[in-house]
């Protein structure tokens, strides 16, 4: 069997009195894309942000890459997040800096990549996300749709083994929602781990290997997109199901 590049066991997360993820045992495999759905307040964006510890678990492991997150210090923490991607609702882009810039900032820095491979690396990218004509744009100037894709192009600069997606598609007028979508279903084309937190049903269906339904901090049923839309098993998800667009 593949080992998994992430491994979480027992996870569980209170606020204060609040236990928003109450023991979640799950694993992804290289190059498998998770599609992580489920009602509002039920604690997606928690256990995405729980994977590279933006949030510090209350109990239980994460383990990325066989290392245990939680027992790391904060300079191993670093290392092994720069390794995970992670792409929001909110596009946060540095105002100041071009599109280009935007890309090279963090290879630069972090990695100390000189200047000419970050630039060739940046224009690949923005290749990959259909950006390239805008390399020298300021974020002010883009659509929401094309914000997105620099995003995620930053996000891919940094090499990372593993892509969490937070809602990527939420923010955006409905026709850019497309133009997102199919930089997303390339790059899990390509072999990229993905865990993706979305509404769009119709993107777990044809691009996920599993669905993961979660609500009231479980993860309800693990299946994959054919079992999970066709018949879901628990009664939580057969309502959640039921009050969806699809
Ligand atoms: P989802 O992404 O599924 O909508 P969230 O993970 O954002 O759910 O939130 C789950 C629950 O955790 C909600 O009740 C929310 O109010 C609470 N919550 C999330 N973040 C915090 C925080 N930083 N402090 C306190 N409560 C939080
Ligand atoms: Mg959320």
């Amino acid at each position: 069997m593949t080992k998994p590049i992430i491994e979480v066991k027992d996870l569980a997360k209170n606020f204060g009195k609040n236990q928003v993820l109450k023991d979640i045992t799950e694993q992804v495999t290289p190059g498998q894309v998770i599609v992580v759905i489920g009602p509002s307040g039920s604690g997606k964006s928690t256990f995405l942000r729980c994977l590279n510890l933006l949030e510090t678990p209350t109990s239980g492991e994460v383990d990325f890459a066989g290392e245990n997150l939680t027992t790391l210090d904060t300079k191993r923490v670093n290392e092994l997040r720069e390794q995970m991607g992670m792409v929001f609702q909110s596009f946060n882009l540095f105002p100041n800096m071009t599109v280009l810039e935007n890309i090279k900032l963090a290879p630069m820095k972090v990695k100390h990549m000189d200047d000419a491979t970050a630039t060739k690396r940046a224009h690949e990218l923005l290749k990959q996300v259909n950006l390239d004509d805008h390399a020298d744009a300021f974020p002010a100037s883009l659509s929401g749709g094309q914000a997105q894709r620099v995003a995620i192009a930053r996000s891919l600069a940094m090499d990372p083994k593993v892509m969490l997606f937070d809602e990527p598609t939420s923010a955006l007028d409905p026709e850019m929602v497309g133009e997102v979508l199919s930089v997303m279903q390339q790059l899990a084309e390509q072999g990229m781990t993905m865990v993706v937190v979305t509404h769009e049903m119709g993107f777990a269906k044809s691009v996920a290997d599993r669905v993961w339904f979660m609500a009231d901090g479980f993860i309800q049923e693990n299946s994959t997109p054919d079992d999970f839309f066709s018949n879901p098993q628990t009664e939580r998800a057969q309502d959640f199901l039921s009050k969806i667009l699809m």
